[in-house]
């Protein structure tokens, strides 16, 4: 039975006499800053020279500083950098400025899990990872909630490693919702699969192949667009309520059937196949370094991917339903800043 663990489980006092430094200050950075600072954390927030962000941080009533100096004075050291990043940021400012004792961590094992950051020995390794964006990190917080979180270990030199991680989880609200403990491999390997196969690459690619579906057999976009897309939220919400059997007990018994029926007809072995090979890519470290070459490389076949996605017809035809429903988009975060789980 996997270890979850809840307010009562974390001992804030270990943090009590830590200075902690974030570094970075985008989605993931400014959630955590904040919700340390207001759980009163000593917290700070390394930026790169120029950065666009100090600004907002400064505004905000966070202390802003170089990220080698913030590494430097910190004794807890969370990099909120995109992970393809990690590599050249701890080399050149963040592993010059560790003390022993000092720990770093992560909110995704992705840079450690694939050997781009290998801190010295002397240093505890940790992750806390929120399972969702940082916008929603922040706004459970001040909410009163949290958005649940993993926490693993990868070198513990103090023997409190552990201990601390469960305590950050705790200080920026993680322990409200539950907080599970794992390892670096399994957080990186099930979070990529999950994005790549369900979440994201799996959910798109069904509603845009649905959508065309029936496009291509006469339909009209705009009932393409509401059966394949906006229905999602209320099948989606009901799962996340009751599962998938709580959600079947609510659709209709035909729905139900066709569900059963064809389901399967759509996600065949096949697929599943597949999905066993692109599991394997994330395991290998392909996947990994194919990501790395692309955004070192200018990033150009991403773009591309990125445009031919923006320019399909049923974006279109959701924005022009959407501005109808103006109360879907109240309080929406802006697609810019939207980066995903
Ligand atoms: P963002 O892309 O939002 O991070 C942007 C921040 O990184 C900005 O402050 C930016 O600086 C800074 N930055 C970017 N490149 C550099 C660089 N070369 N040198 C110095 N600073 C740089 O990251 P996320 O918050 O999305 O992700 C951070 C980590 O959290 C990743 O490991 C990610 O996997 C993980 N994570 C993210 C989630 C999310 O919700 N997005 C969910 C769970 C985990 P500037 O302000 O100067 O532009
Ligand atoms: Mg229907
Ligand atoms: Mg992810």
């Amino acid at each position: 039975m996997a270890t979850v663990s809840y307010e009562a489980d974390a001992d804030r006092s270990l943090l009590a006499d830590k200075k902690v430094a974030i570094l970075g200050y985008g989605s993931q950075g400014h959630a955590h800053a904040l919700n340390l600072a207001d759980s009163g954390i000593d917290v700070r927030v390394g930026l790169r020279e120029g950065s666009s962000s100090a600004a907002k941080a400064s505004e905000a009533g966070l202390k802003v500083m170089g990220i080698a100096e913030a590494t430097a004075e910190a004794d807890v050291v969370m990099i909120l950098l995109p992970d393809t990043e990690h590599e050249a940021v701890f080399a050149e400012q963040v592993a010059p400025n560790l003390s022993d004792g000092d720990m770093v961590l992560v909110a995704h094992g992705f840079s450690v899990r694939f050997g781009y950051v290998v801190p010295p020995e002397g240093v505890d390794v940790g992750l806390v990872a929120p399972k969702g964006p940082g916008h929603l990190v922040r706004r459970t917080y001040t909410e009163g909630g949290g958005v649940p979180a993993l926490v693993a270990v990868q070198q513990d030199a103090t023997g409190q490693a552990r201990a601390v991680a469960l305590a950050y989880a705790d200080a920026i609200g993680g322990t409200r919702a539950g907080v599970l403990d794992t390892t670096f491999e399994e957080e990186t390997e099930t979070d990529l699969f999950g994005e790549q196969v369900v979440l994201c690459g799996g959910l798109t690619a069904l509603v845009q192949a649905g959508f065309e579906t029936l496009v291509e057999a006469g339909y009209q976009p705009e009932s393409a667009y509401f059966e394949c897309l906006h229905e999602l939220k209320l099948i989606i919400d009901l799962m996340y309520e009751q599962g998938i059997a709580g959600m079947r007990y609510s659709i209709s018994t035909t729905a139900e059937y066709g569900d059963l029926t064809r389901g399967p007809r759509v996600i065949t072995p096949a697929v599943k196949a597949e999905m066993k090979t692109i599991l394997d890519e994330i395991r290998s470290g392909e996947f990994a370094e194919a990501f790395v070459a692309e955004v070192k490389g200018g990033g150009s076949e991403f773009e591309r991917l990125r445009q031919t996605g923006k320019d399909h017809q049923i974006e279109k035809v959701g924005a022009e339903l959407r501005q109808m429903m103006p109360w879907i988009s109240a309080g929406k975060t802006k697609v810019e800043d939207a980066s995903g789980g």
